[in-house]
């Protein structure tokens, strides 16, 4: 009898290519996790599976376990709710359905940003364009590079904290689908769904939103990564221990975009292989 493949750590379960917003494409991605020691990897595009392909070649050849994945957007009320989610089936018609139409809005309302940004800089819809790689979601960071490339601002990190805020005069909504129904379509799509820098910035998930979603299927938390609090990761890790939940944690490396490095969290043997053994729309890459 053949004995199954099994992966080695150490493990970085959340990478950005070009697919979405990170700034390199996914093999020179694969390339850096490498070069950082890592030896199981996922790529966490928001809102695509473009990238898996082409990340699953190169981390491979590498000699890296591949874990396919993405970073699905969600929101409740006002706040946007980023959702991991391990091994889905990419052709999974609902799912797709609904990362179209998440990916569709992103388009207008990147071309209605680049309009009020337009009234008083100088920025075209051509500028965003050329920021971003064929088919890739588009979001916030590519009209920030339009903007650094313009010289309006230095980088990312300046658009964000002006131009692009949420409370700033230019800021526009994504469409983006309630946590619940993203979970339960997640789920439904075979995939491991993990509520991604959960102790963030907007504090804790309200308790009855974190049932229900718990309920229609959430697997665990990523607490491990660098935007989460102190305080709030203890009160979820003690959810995730009573609850018998699984904790990852990982780099949300952006290339350039971000100053978040591959391996600088990293996920535990022992919880990689949940996630291996409870994913079932697609399958690990092995070396
Ligand atoms: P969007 O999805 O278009 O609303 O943009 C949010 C994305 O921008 C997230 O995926 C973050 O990774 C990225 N982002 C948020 N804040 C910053 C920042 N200060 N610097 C660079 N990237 C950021
Ligand atoms: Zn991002
Ligand atoms: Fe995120
Ligand atoms: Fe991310």
């Amino acid at each position: 009898m053949q004995s199954r493949p099994r992966f080695e750590g150490p493990s970085d379960l959340h990478l950005h290519s070009s697919a979405s917003d990170g700034t390199e494409p996914p093999a020179e991605v694969m390339a850096a996790a490498h070069r950082a020691g890592l030896r199981t990897v996922a790529l966490t595009d928001h809102d695509t599976t473009q990238g898996w392909a082409e990340a699953a070649d190169a981390a491979t050849s590498l000699g890296m376990t591949f874990i396919p994945g993405m970073e699905l957007s969600a929101r409740h009320q006002w706040r946007s709710i980023h959702l991991l989610a391990y091994l889905i089936d990419p052709d999974d018609v609902e799912l797709r359905a609904l990362t179209d139409r998440i990916r569709a809005s992103r388009l207008d309302r990147a071309r209605l940003m680049a309009d009020r940004i337009g009234e008083d800089y100088d920025l075209g819809w051509d500028d965003i364009l050329e920021q971003t790689s064929d088919g890739a979601t588009v979001g916030r960071p590519h009209i920030a590079d339009a903007l650094v490339a313009r010289g309006v601002v230095r980088d990312r990190t300046e658009a964000f904290a002006g131009i692009l805020s949420p409370q700033g005069d230019y800021y526009v909504a994504l469409y983006a689908p309630d946590p619940v129904t993203a979970v339960t379509l997640l789920s439904r799509a075979g995939g491991v769904p993990i509520i991604a820098h959960p102790a963030g910035r907007a504090g804790l998930l309200p308790d009855p939103l974190l049932s229900d979603m718990l309920a229609a299927g959430l697997a665990g938390f990523e607490l491990g990564h660098r935007e989460n609090r102190a305080g709030a990761t203890r009160s979820l890790r003690r959810v995730a221990d009573e609850r018998d939940l699984i904790v990852t944690g990982s780099s949300d490396y952006h290339g350039l975009g971000k100053p978040n490095q591959p391996g600088e969290n990293t996920t535990s043997d022992a919880m990689v292989a949940r996630i291996l053994a409870a994913g079932t729309g697609s399958a690990p890459v092995y070396p």
